[in-house]
């Protein structure tokens, strides 16, 4: 058995990494020992030395992961928050970044707290496309693109982005988080860009009981400059949490279809709806980027991630948001379970709000992560809890 090159998507997702064992598990076990037998001094038996260095159970997810998002080589880390830290870690000191605006909190937290510590100065524009050319510095080593963005879901032209940014300076690395698409929606790799990052406690690992990250690239000085640092810096995923990602990999293409279907129902409801202001959402045929997420969606489809604004302002956000049955309100997104939140006072609630809203993100936005439920038991929640709230 083994892959072959012209295999589609499900069944990489099902077959990469997946190996067997000696006894012919079909399911490879969980390694957890820590240090691996040696022949002779510097001989290890097998591929493996030391657990930080390498592990059976890492190196299958980082293999299943580079297959999907079609890349020579995967790494894994402890969090989506290391992989970025990993990445940006590896900027010589003095570097310039420039990032698009509305990145994830946590991101725009490690390039302005930490990066700066080793000199890496980043600049944050809200309309990359536009401003590039003149925020590329002679020291400028990397650009960031997170698409679409977070909460309001606005899609980069990434292929535009790579050659803006190579024609001005060909060695200028270009990284997309590809969390919000999963590399089953995209696959910014395909674009030109040098490296992929994801937070893999999303939808990759997608049953919301993993926190880990994960990269690809298809450079092999990328790759071993990062799996340098993997090992130096020590942020890896525990051999379980390898396997339990490696495990809800297999039916990525199946939980983020359905997503995403879903999603579309919904925002087209929503869309038409009186007690709603405005949806975010690349999925509607009226989205202003439609064109892009053509081009760079696998079908077209807008993903599992929906943000609208309610009539009513803060108060009917809030009534709203506790009002649903089946959407839980709670952070992060990417799960089985569809769960709902309040950005302006919960994962955005750090930003001050004038910035918060040149970006969008006003105090009556709520952000959807739909689930895969049953859709039709889904739009009722919503329809419902609009009720609830505009009675
Ligand atoms: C959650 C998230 C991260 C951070 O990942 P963790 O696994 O929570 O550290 C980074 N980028 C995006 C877009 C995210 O949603």
């Amino acid at each position: 058995m083994g892959l072959r090159e012209s295999d589609k998507f499900a069944t990489k997702a099902i077959h990469a990494g997946a190996h067997v064992d000696i006894h012919g598990s079909v399911i490879e076990p969980i390694s957890l020992s820590t240090t691996f037998k040696q022949s002779s001094p510097a001989a290890p038996l097998g591929e493996y030395e030391y657990s930080r260095s390498q592990n059976p159970n890492r190196k299958n997810l980082e293999e299943a992961l580079a297959a999907l998002e079609n890349a020579k080589y995967g790494l894994a880390f402890s969090s989506g928050s290391a992989t970025t830290a990993v990445v940006l870690q590896s900027l010589p000191q003095g570097s310039h970044a420039v990032s698009i605006g509305d990145v994830y909190g946590g991101t725009h937290r490690y390039f302005t707290k930490v990066a700066n510590a080793h000199g890496v100065d980043t600049s944050f524009t809200n309309d990359l496309i536009k401003d590039l050319p003149s925020l590329i510095k002679e020291n400028t080593k990397l650009v960031w693109i997170e698409s679409p963005t977070n909460p309001t879901l606005k899609v980069t032209d990434i292929a535009l982005v790579v050659k803006t940014a190579k024609q001005i300076n060909k060695e200028i690395l270009v990284v997309v988080d590809n969390t919000f698409l999963s590399p089953y929606l995209s696959n910014p790799l395909n674009f030109g860009v040098d490296i992929v990052v994801h937070s893999a406690t999303k939808y990759i690992n997608g049953h919301s009981d993993v926190v880990l990250g994960v990269l690809a690239t298809n450079d092999k000085a990328i790759y071993e400059k990062l799996q340098f640092l993997q090992n130096a810096i020590g942020a890896i995923p525990s051999p379980f949490d390898s396997w339990l990602a490696h495990r809800g990999l297999k039916t990525l293409h199946l939980r983020v279809r359905q997503a995403a279907l879903t999603a579309t129902k919904i925002a087209e409801f929503l869309e038409q709806d009186s007690n709603v202001l405005a949806v975010n959402y690349p999925g509607l045929a009226s989205n202003p980027d439609r064109e892009i997420v053509q081009r760079q969606h696998r079908d077209g489809l807008g993903g599992g991630m929906i943000s609208f604004r309610i009539k009513g302002g803060a108060q009917a956000a809030a009534k709203f948001s506790s009002s649903t049955r089946l959407f839980t309100l709670a952070e992060s997104l990417g799960g089985i379970e569809s769960l709902l939140e309040v950005p302006a006072v919960m994962t955005h609630g750090g930003i001050p709000k004038e910035q918060r809203e040149a970006s969008g993100v006003y105090d009556d936005l709520i952000r959807l992560s739909v689930g895969i439920e049953d859709s039709d038991d889904l739009l009722t929640d919503i329809k419902e809890a609009l009720a609830a709230t505009t009675k």
